[in-house]
């Protein structure tokens, strides 16, 4: 930033004065900490998820704005005996407040947790001096606190009403946004900046540019056959699905930044049946498009080969879920002016690329340049250390308060970030953010042998 662009960065009396404020909030922030961490919300546990969204539109509803529960499309899984299961996702919440305004802001989190409802981790505990451990502490429930209290913040400041904020809190990002992957997609056309709340490392450091990921389920079907009477009339489906999982690893390493991660290989039964069915199930990691179609071209290919040599058939089920997110200028210029709001209020603000993917790499592909690390500080993520570095509360409350105070004065002109030819320009200030097919999913179908890998399928759960 130029030095007159940080001074204009500079709270002014009454932004300052509301920023000072947050501090007498810091208890009630952190006991709401704890007892959203209380709350299992589990991305596969429905009641614990309804019990938290109740929870959370509550505490929302403070804001004001035109609050809704959004259904979302079911998904699917492949179970282990190679069929595909629908499953259904909770609804996502949406909030809406100005969205004809000149300045339009998407804020996005996830309500779901990594941890079952069977999980043994389900009470928070102080941790080291300064931290309280529990369960989505730091992804995300604390990101939530942050979220809703620098909207609060905000709104009482002066000059509020030139920016127009919807926010998101999906049921499903641990599980890939299956579900509200269309809902972030239409958000990200209709904002020309989104913020995210994912936590920030433990030393305050955000994620700079992410890698994009896809996940896959190879399904071989071979042929049954006694082991013993007729064991050469048998086409081993294991064994295929083994071979081509040894093809993947081989793949690793052979392109710059593409990994083949090979998460599990299962079928078969008794060893005296040859196995009609192998699953493979993979992911792939990638910084470019680019690098995503050769993954594919690379997978075909696999499949082909895995196909011929063993005489068996096979199918290929997921996709390209989340694309990559790359320092592109616009998300670098949002990166400069977070860095210089983070100066200001005595942050020294780095970041770090990640081959870790979230809601901001949806986003971005709709064309809406993002900062997706501004929840707390934190760490041990999705394990039972999980904890929050509680004076990254108000830390991080300061931050996006100012943020947003600054782009709706103007000092920080969000418009010109969004990136034409990416999803397309904004959509007029009369659509509503939400609800729209997103163009990056397409569906995919089955591949047969020599006919070239298929594409995705839309609602396959992917992980993050
Ligand atoms: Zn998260």
């Amino acid at each position: 930033m130029t030095g007159q662009a940080a001074c204009e960065l500079e709270p002014t009396p009454a932004q300052a004065r509301l920023l000072d404020e947050l501090a007498v909030r810091e208890s009630a922030m952190i006991a709401r900490v704890a007892a959203w961490s209380r709350i299992n919300s589990g991305s596969r546990h429905r009641q614990g998820l309804d019990r938290m969204r109740s929870t959370l539109m509550q505490a929302f509803a403070e804001l004001g704005g035109e609050m809704e529960e959004l259904a979302l499309p079911a998904g699917e899984v492949v179970e282990p005996n190679g069929t595909l299961r629908s499953v259904e996702y909770a609804p996502a919440i949406r909030i809406r407040c100005r969205p004809q305004a000149t300045v339009r802001v998407a804020l996005t989190g996830h309500y779901d947790t990594v941890f079952p409802a069977e999980s043994a981790f389900q009470d928070v505990a102080e941790g080291a001096p300064g931290t309280l451990v529990g369960p989505g502490v730091a992804d995300m429930k604390g990101g939530l606190v942050v979220m809703l209290e620098s909207l609060r913040c905000f709104e009482r400041s002066p000059g509020a009403e030139h920016l127009g904020w919807a926010v998101l809190i999906s049921p499903d990002e641990e599980l890939g946004s299956p579900g509200s992957c269309h809902v972030l997609t239409h958000l990200g056309k209709w904002a020309h900046v989104g913020m995210t709340y994912e936590p920030a490392s433990p030393d305050g450091s955000l994620a700079g540019a992410r890698k994009g990921s896809g996940s896959f389920v190879l399904v071989a079907r071979g042929k049954a056959a006694h082991a013993g009477r007729e064991h050469q009339v048998g086409r081993n489906a294991v064994v295929a699905a083994a071979r081509f999982a040894a093809g993947l690893a081989e793949l690793d390493g052979t392109r710059d930044g593409v990994t083949f991660n090979v998460a599990k290989v299962e079928g078969g039964g008794p060893v005296n049946v040859v196995p009609d069915l192998g699953i493979c199930r993979f992911g792939i990691r990638f910084p470019t498009d680019a690098d995503a179609r050769w993954a594919e071209a690379e997978i075909g290919r696999l499949v082909d080969t895995t196909c011929t040599r063993h005489g068996i058939t096979a199918q290929v089920k997921g996709g390209f879920t989340r694309p990559p997110k790359p320092m592109a200028p616009a998300n670098r210029q949002l990166f400069d002016f977070t860095r210089a709001i983070g100066n200001v209020l005595g942050l020294d603000l780095a970041w770090h690329d990640t081959g870790g993917v979230c809601e901001g790499n949806n986003l971005w592909a709709a064309g809406c340049p993002n900062v997706d690390t501004l929840g707390v500080r934190g760490g041990a993520l999705h394990s039972s250390e999980e904890y929050v570095v509680l004076s990254s509360l108000v830390e991080r409350t300061r931050l996006s308060a100012l943020i947003l105070m600054k782009m709706a004065s103007g000092a920080f002109d969000a418009r010109r970030l969004r990136v034409p030819g990416l999803g397309g320009a904004p959509q007029n200030s009369t659509a509503s953010p939400g609800g729209e097919a997103s163009a990056f999913r397409g569906e995919r179908t089955l591949s047969e042998p020599g006919r070239g890998l298929p594409f995705l399928c839309p609602l396959l759960e992917t992980g993050h």
